[in-house]
């Protein structure tokens, strides 16, 4: 019998988030009992007795972790130490917190870049720890990794039903659209969007657009992780992708499209370029009946409406 999600209490932790807003959304449209969050004015979850006394309270049944210190390509790099310790902290503490509080089912979300660089295209689940990393993202990478080993140490220690998802790049509303610290979908919204209202005829961009990248819509991921809280349960981590990708300058060409951008791209090739390909094989997850729906022209062109929208707040 699927899940009924009316009598269960959901702490989305990073509610406020890209992800997490989706998943408030999505929760809300199941009919959930009630949906837990605290922004981290309100509970900083680097802080373990804050952390615990909060989940402890509030007792919820099901855990969605989709709290972390996330940023692109030159923030990861540029600030390793933040990026390792804030999610270690975060996810450690979450996870112990919701195992005191005897939390029945959670769910920990990593990221496509926990796969060696070297990774054999589409990813499988299983090339994890078979190769060397992605330097740009490695300390994203260790915390992430650490974490699926934290969920699989509950199951084997202490017999949770606790599990982990992989999604691969994410956008949508919500995102995260500063230049310096942003991934590359918002980040050409912007560039585009601004260079159009300052009849700019030319827009730089990083690298040298020849990486590949596979995008999902963040609608389409909590989608994925209600269905993975009602039907998966197994100690080995599950990708969710859209199940195939795209060279950057091909984004760069649909986003300026979408945005009515129509100057030169220029591409800054001092700045990295990251991993080659980074395509999630998606086949378990698709074998257990999801499938995204939205089209990447559709959902850029619905996350540029909210970008345009909620300008002065993004
Ligand atoms: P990654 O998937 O971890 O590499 O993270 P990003 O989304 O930050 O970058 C993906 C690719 O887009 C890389 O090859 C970047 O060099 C390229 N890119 C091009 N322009 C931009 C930009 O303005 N911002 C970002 N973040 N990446 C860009």
């Amino acid at each position: 019998m699927p899940i009924d999600w009316s009598n269960k209490a959901v702490y989305v932790a990073g509610h406020h988030g890209l992800v997490g807003s989706a998943l408030v959304r999505a929760l809300e449209t199941a009919g959930v009992g009630r949906i837990l969050g605290w922004r981290s004015s309100e509970l900083d979850l680097r802080d373990r007795a804050a952390t615990f006394d909060a989940i402890n309270e509030a007792k919820p049944d099901v855990v969605i972790d989709a709290a972390a210190r996330v940023g692109g390509i030159m923030a990861n790099s540029t600030y390793p130490v933040d990026f390792l310790q804030d999610n270690m902290l975060i996810q450690t503490n979450v996870m112990d917190a919701a195992h005191q509080a005897e939390v029945d089912r959670f769910l920990f979300l990593g990221s496509s870049c926990i796969y060696p660089r070297h990774a054999t295209q589409p990813i499988r689940e299983s090339s994890l720890m078979t190769g060397p990393l992605e330097p740009t993202n490695q300390a994203y990478a260790m915390a992430k990794i650490s974490g699926i080993y934290y969920i699989e140490a509950f199951r084997t220690q202490y017999g949770k039903r606790w599990i982990s998802a992989m999604p691969t790049n994410l956008y949508g509303p919500n995102d995260n659209f500063d230049l310096e610290s942003s991934h590359v979908l918002p980040a050409f919204i912007r560039r585009f969007h601004e260079a159009k209202r300052d009849g700019r005829d030319k827009v730089t961009v990083w690298g040298t657009g020849a990486p590949r990248r596979e995008f999902l819509h963040v609608d389409d991921l909590a989608d994925a992780c209600l269905m993975l809280i009602d039907m998966y349960d197994s100690p080995e981590t599950i990708n969710v992708g859209w199940g195939d990708d795209l060279p950057i300058k091909e984004l760069a060409q649909t986003v300026a499209s979408v945005v009515g951008f129509d100057g030169e791209i220029e591409w800054d090739t001092s700045k990295p370029d990251g991993m080659p390909r980074k395509l999630l094989d998606t086949s378990r997850i698709n074998a257990l009946g999801w499938h995204p729906t939205i089209r990447l022209r559709d959902g850029v062109a619905s996350t540029y409406d909210w970008y345009v929208e909620n300008y002065e707040a993004a």
